[in-house]
């Protein structure tokens, strides 16, 4: 008998109706496969609202009280579904990150994953009941509550499926599987029945929030078989697959948009050994990810020095910058948060010379400018105005010529 880990994100559980639908079809699986776990997001816009409270009131809110405020917009569905599930005949329990326990570090609102207690989950499994479990929360050894950063529930789901040596993860959301791009923003994109785990790695990481790149991270790793289904109904669905089952016949497979960039630039920072250590220590001592740098070359001394971080880390590393600005004589700090990353994402990028300078010609083909480059083996990425980056996707999905038709990518 086959065991199976379910994840529902927030628009598939965003109403009654839809916890109602979701409860029906984990039943009626349940009489199939035997063993089913449910992890549930929060009811869609439950997270952003219980956020947007707590900025109401505090520009810099406490980051253990933020943990505790969202988690319990998933602690309200796993309820919700529990209860329906009851309801219809198929005996169900929640449970919460503490409850089971999902032990993390306490690193509140981007907490990572220490360790994971299976024995209530197997111990229903045998009186035959469903876990519903909070998805996106965990627990410290000191017993506070915390959160694995957003869309953290794809992980819950996969590290319980890899701890339970579940037969498969299975991710439900509002599109049918991975794209090319976003095909909310680039209506062209062309569905994929298999990608591999390191190009959705890279799309993850770079903005794809169909699923949480951590959870792609621990699927690779645990070899959990994992598939991307919609919640609404769709014949298709991606499946993430090792490169060997894959054989690609372009360079570049997928483009990628991330919003939650912003930028802070020390302006006249003197010019001298330790400095970009000292600007980045105190973030890093934060646990606040510097994603692209730049310094400018160096004029009478003194260098400009700009970094990009997630939006929602700019208020907290502002005031920490602004500190080490005033120490080491920076003229002034400037943070900007009108900012957009667009990633070109593919295998052999470096050694493929031509696909950079296409990337840049399909941007000042729309005449937007690059205010920030940076290249990997697997990727190029751009930072531009935020106004113009769906259309910047557009422009490079087109440009890379992605829309083709499916079969383009072949089994071996
Ligand atoms: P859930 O609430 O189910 O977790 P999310 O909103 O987190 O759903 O993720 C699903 C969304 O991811 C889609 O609605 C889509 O707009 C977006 N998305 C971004 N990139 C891609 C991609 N390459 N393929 C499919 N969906 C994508
Ligand atoms: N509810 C959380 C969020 O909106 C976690 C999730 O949906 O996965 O980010
Ligand atoms: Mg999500």
């Amino acid at each position: 008998m086959a065991l199976i880990v379910q994840k529902y994100g927030g628009t598939s559980v965003a109403s009654l109706d839809h916890i109602r639908r979701v409860a029906e079809s984990v039943a009626a699986r349940k009489q199939k496969v035997n063993d089913v776990a449910v992890v549930v997001s929060a009811m869609s816009g439950q997270t952003d609202q219980l956020l947007e409270m707590a900025a109401k009131i505090s520009a810099v809110p406490d980051s253990r009280e933020l943990d505790a405020l969202v988690a319990t917009g998933e602690q309200v569905c796993a309820a919700l579904m529990a209860i329906t599930l009851n309801s219809i005949g198929c005996p169900a329990i929640s449970l919460l990150g503490l409850q089971l326990p999902l032990v993390t570090d306490s690193v509140h609102t981007k907490a990572r994953i220490l360790d994971l207690q299976t024995d209530k989950l197997k111990q229903l499994f045998r009186e035959g009941v469903v876990p519903v479990v909070a998805g996106f929360q965990g627990v410290t050894e000191e017993g506070s509550i915390t959160t694995l950063g957003r869309g953290g529930s794809d992980t819950t789901a996969v590290a319980i499926a890899a701890a339970l040596n579940a037969d498969c993860c299975e991710i439900y959301t509002d599109v049918d599987g991975i794209y090319t791009a976003d095909p909310n923003v680039c209506p062209k994109a062309r569905h994929l029945d298999k990608i591999s785990y390191s190009v959705m790695l890279e799309l993850a990481g770079l903005g794809a929030k169909v699923l949480h790149s951590r959870s792609v991270e621990l699927a690779q790793k645990f070899a959990v078989p994992l598939v991307v289904k919609s919640s609404f109904g769709s014949a298709k669905q991606t499946w993430i697959v090792n490169e060997e089952d894959i054989m690609e016949d372009s360079v570049i497979q997928g483009v990628t948009l991330e919003r939650n960039v912003s930028k802070i630039s020390l302006i006249r920072v003197p010019d001298r050994p330790g400095i970009a250590h000292r600007i980045l220590s105190p973030l890093a001592d934060a646990a606040i990810n510097v994603d692209m740098i730049i310094q400018n070359a160096s004029t009478d001394g003194f260098a400009d020095f700009t970094f990009t971080i997630a939006k929602t880390d700019l208020e907290q590393a502002t005031r920490l910058v602004e500190k080490v600005a005033t120490e080491i004589g920076a003229l002034e700090v400037l943070a900007a948060n009108n900012i957009v990353k667009v990633s070109a994402v593919g295998i052999g990028i470096k050694t493929n010379p031509g696909v950079a300078a296409k990337m840049f010609k399909s941007l000042s083909s729309e005449n937007i400018n690059i205010e920030m480059i940076s290249t990997s083996e697997y990727r190029i990425s751009c930072v531009i105005e935020e106004k113009y980056g769906e259309l910047a996707v557009r422009a490079i999905h087109l440009a890379f010529e992605l829309e083709g038709q499916p079969g383009r990518l072949k089994e071996r």
